[in-house]
């Protein structure tokens, strides 16, 4: 085990967007497979890896929060949450053609097609040395695979929650449409509130505050950078009390 690794165990959370190609829909095996590269180098250097993915790519529950919608928000939620399995099913193959051990677990039992979420059972995959990929959110609607992200840390005892995004970390204001917005090293969860900085959504936030989770936000698109946020190398954002 590598003595420069600054967190042992890590929830990595994807967004369905990084899957995609360009315009943010569907799934890219180029896209998949470079962050499988990262999680490959990311495991070697002994890290134990759950990842947390979004759905995003495909839908979003929110998008049906119209009173006139014919589907109910609560039934988008679900099908939100079947669109993480979706992807966990593709993350898994794009993992595995790696020569990595990986076990989807989902939230929603879908047992045809993957192990149910039981917490004792994801650590003892982890401590087996196999990546977990962590589907359906919490399986509950109207809330978002960030909050998943924070609950599953707290749940397995991760060191962080590993929040990976296409800038560079947390920003003052929006920096692809803002040229003279600031990037942040280090914030407290204070500030993020205070700020109303867009990080990860507010539950996610309350729940790594109340529980002193860090939160390390990072530009996954960088080679090499899951590798470096697990060493402590100084990257993105840190976001802890
Ligand atoms: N979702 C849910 N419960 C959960 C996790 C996800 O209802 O525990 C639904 C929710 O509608 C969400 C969608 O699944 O919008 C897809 O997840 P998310 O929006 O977090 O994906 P991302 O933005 O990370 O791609």
């Amino acid at each position: 085990e590598s003595q420069s690794l600054q967190y042992k165990r890590v929830v990595l959370k994807l967004s369905g967007e990084s899957l995609a190609g360009s315009g943010g829909r569907g799934i890219s095996g180029k896209e998949m497979s470079e962050i499988a590269g990262q999680i490959e180098q990311a495991h070697r250097s002994g890290c134990q890896i759950a990842i947390v993915i979004g759905g995003g790519n495909i839908l979003r529950g929110a998008q049906f929060s119209g009173t006139n919608a014919l589907v109910q928000e609560a039934t988008a939620h679900y099908m939100g949450m079947l669109a993480t399995v979706i992807n966990s099913l593709a993350m898994q193959d794009a993992i595995e053609a790696l020569g990595l051990d990986t076990r989807v677990m989902s939230a929603v039992p879908v047992d045809k097609i993957a192990e149910t979420f039981i917490r004792r059972r994801a650590i003892r995959h982890l401590e087996k040395g196999r990546v977990i990929i962590l589907a359906a959110g919490i399986g509950n609607p109207f809330v978002t695979t960030d909050t998943a992200a924070a609950q599953r840390a707290l749940e397995i005892d991760a060191d962080v929650v590993l929040k990976a995004t296409r800038v560079d970390g947390v920003y003052s204001d929006d920096p692809e449409k803002n040229p003279h917005a600031v990037l942040y090293d280090r914030l407290t969860y204070r500030e993020v509130n205070e700020k109303q900085l867009k990080v990860m959504d507010a539950t996610a936030i309350a729940l790594c505050q109340e529980h002193s989770k860090p939160i390390l936000v990072f530009n996954f698109k960088k080679a090499g950078s899951i590798v470096q946020a697990i060493s402590g190398k100084t990257v993105g954002t840190w976001i802890g009390a």
